[in-house]
């Protein structure tokens, strides 16, 4: 085989990474995942998930992640740690470029994830790390014991509060709306935890802080009242953001910034699939980024055979 050149080259390398390497390795293709830190994506910062099949206690995302890629690697697919600076897709033969090598292949995989949003406050860049986390399973244990608020609706927000519960003095959950956007099964638990306070309504306007973070002022929407919370640590959760900035003018994205691509996985560009939360998709879960990573592989190999006839 030509030195760095292989039948796919997945970016990425999380569930839907790993998932299409060891399809597309198990089918004989050769394949290489790079990843820019290490396995696992947005799952290894995930403390417990209980909603993976075949894991009755649960696992711990990092644990999973290391689990996945020995099982890419068992059958032959290579992983190399490196940051992917910039890609040509366009061609027969697309081109991937880290600061130390090119990478060649006719298939791509694009499996970049997403990263957390920002609130956009003054602020809050500066204190990331002084007070301010994008990940309560990360930074959870530095807040024992003290005062926490999670900023969102959502499932992470909703999982985030239930994990800082245990951890925390009290945990405020902090929403923009009247209702959350996390699944039920969240509720209940929300409900019992006797330390957790939701804050309804109600939206971040300004984070206080010296060195690091004090507090937040907090402004209910519907009477205009604002109230200033003493805070230790305050964790965002309010969303994702696609990883696609490495593809715009080449991959077809929506106005979301998501690569559009439905359950075939294929883009706009012949040879590239889109695979996990970078793609526009109604449910981001470990289970349905595995998925794509299985479809994937399944039509790269079908693209592969039909170019060599
Ligand atoms: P999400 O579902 O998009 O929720 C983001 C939340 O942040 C929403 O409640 C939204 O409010 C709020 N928000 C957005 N922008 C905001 C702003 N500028 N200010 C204040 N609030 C803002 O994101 P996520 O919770 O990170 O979940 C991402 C994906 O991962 C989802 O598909 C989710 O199901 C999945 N996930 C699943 C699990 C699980 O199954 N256990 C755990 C974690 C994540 P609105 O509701 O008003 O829009």
């Amino acid at each position: 085989m030509e030195r760095n050149v292989f039948d796919t080259i997945i970016i990425g390398g999380g569930p839907g990474g790993y998932t299409a390497a060891l399809y597309a390795a198990r089918a004989g293709f050769s394949a290489l995942v790079l990843e820019k830190l290490s396995p696992g994506g947005q799952m290894a910062t995930t403390d417990q998930i209980d909603n993976y099949p075949g894991f009755p206690q649960g696992v711990n995302g990092f644990e999973l992640a290391l689990e996945m890629q020995k099982g890419a690697q068992r059958f032959g697919a290579q992983t190399e740690l490196a940051e992917v600076l910039r890609v040509d897709l366009r061609g027969p033969m697309k081109e991937v470029v880290t600061q130390k090598e090119t990478y060649r292949a006719p298939t791509v995989v694009l499996a970049t994830g997403a990263s957390p949003r920002e609130l956009g406050l003054p602020g809050e860049r500066e204190l990331r790390g002084r007070g301010v986390s994008y990940c309560a399973t990360c930074d959870g244990m530095f807040y024992r014991g003290k005062t926490v608020a999670v900023v969102g609706g959502g499932n992470t927000a909703a999982a985030d509060v239930l994990y800082l519960s245990r951890l925390c003095e009290k945990v405020y959950l902090i929403h923009r709306r009247d209702q959350l956007r996390a699944s039920r099964v969240y509720l209940e638990p929300l409900k019992q935890a006797e330390n957790v306070e939701i804050l309804w309504d109600s939206q971040v306007t300004e984070l206080l802080y010296g060195e690091t973070l004090t507090g937040a002022k907090v402004r209910h929407k519907k009477t205009g009242e604002t109230r200033e919370l003493s805070l230790d640590g305050l964790f965002l959760a309010v969303g994702q953001l696609p990883n696609t900035q490495l593809f715009q003018g080449q991959v077809e994205l929506d106005a979301a910034g998501c690569v559009v691509a439905d359950e075939t996985t294929r883009t706009n560009l012949p040879g590239v699939f889109a695979v996990g939360d970078l793609r526009q998709k109604p449910l981001r879960q470990v289970v349905t980024a595995a998925a794509d990573g299985a479809v994937a592989a399944h039509f790269l190999e079908e693209y592969l055979s039909q170019r060599q006839q």
